[in-house]
């Protein structure tokens, strides 16, 4: 069973006689594509009722980025989520039918993750990550979900959103779930569609570099592998296409030390109408 509420105040009165331990949270900005719905899956297994909230953050985005063209398509996505095998298990999709929902007139409040928002995409995209914890701060209260599902294709959104859980001392557990990808092992997004045949191509090269870097750290070790690293990183500093390729604690997303266990390679890579992310982790060996 699918319920589809577009008001913060039903979406409470329909939640009021469920147990908070039976609800899973599944945020989302819709146009759902498997990458989706292999969260709302895991969801589904682990908690009776799952939240899906779908809405397209305005805070997240910044001035000259893409909010007005965001591809919305609530009638596709649900009835993507109704092809899903849910048995006993229910499904509510919450939709806020507009921003007040979310942001009552005159809202003022930032929730804000500090180290870990300025650096990878948090320095590239000023403000983005404020706005995620913000909207996730309230979707959390408004279910009052105990477990919320997030997908590791954002990784260092996943360690913001544990953080600002962590800080704040809020009851969920935080789930990633791995990433998605299409044949072609481009990690699927939603603004995958904004690439013709021929960006879709050249966006392989950022899926190719995490991949042979991820490939090499498997058979490699560290210091051994730092040579080629750090060839490659001078190469993508001079290209302007490349946000960042970055190899970090995958912990902390500190710089790696002899400590580090497992590494995740994250890169950025900016093509004429998208910017695509991707990363992968991987555990190494340092000498
Ligand atoms: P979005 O609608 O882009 O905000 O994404 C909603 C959630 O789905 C986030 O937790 C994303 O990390 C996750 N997600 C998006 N794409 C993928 C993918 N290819 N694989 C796994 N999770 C994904």
């Amino acid at each position: 069973v699918i319920t589809l509420l577009r008001k913060t105040n039903d979406l409470k009165s329909f939640l009021k006689d469920i147990p908070e331990g039976q609800r899973g949270i599944v945020p989302t900005m819709g146009n759902l594509h498997e990458g989706h719905l292999d969260l709302v899956r895991a969801s589904i297994k682990d908690n009776p009722y799952t939240i899906v909230t779908i809405f397209v953050n305005p805070k997240q985005f910044g001035p000259n980025e893409d909010f007005d063209r965001y591809p919305r398509t609530l009638e596709d996505d649900i009835n993507k989520l109704k092809g899903l095998s849910l048995g006993e298990n229910k499904i509510i999709v919450y939709a806020p039918e507009s921003n007040d929902e979310i942001y009552p007139t005159g809202f003022d409040t930032l929730i804000k993750v500090e180290k870990l928002t300025s650096i990878l995409c948090g320095a590239k995209r000023p403000g983005h990550f404020d706005g995620v914890t913000t909207v996730v701060y309230q979707l959390f209260k408004h279910t009052g979900a105990t477990n919320a599902y997030f997908g590791q294709k954002d990784y260092q959104q996943v360690k913001v959103v544990e953080r600002m859980t962590k800080d704040l001392h809020l009851d969920v557990n935080i789930k990633m779930i791995p990433i998605r990808r299409d044949d072609d092992q481009m990690a699927m997004s939603s603004r995958n569609q904004y690439l013709t045949q021929e960006t879709r191509k050249e966006g392989l090269e950022l899926t190719h570099t995490v991949l042979n870097f991820a490939e090499l750290l498997k058979t490699t070790s560290w210091l051994n592998a730092k040579d080629k690293i750090n060839k490659r990183l001078e190469e993508v500093i001079k290209d302007e296409r490349w946000d960042y390729l970055e190899f970090l604690d995958a912990d902390n997303l500190q710089e790696v030390t002899p400590e580090t266990k497992k590494v995740a390679i994250l890169g950025a890579l900016r093509l004429q109408k998208a910017r695509l992310i991707d990363n992968r982790l991987v555990d190494i060996t340092y000498a």
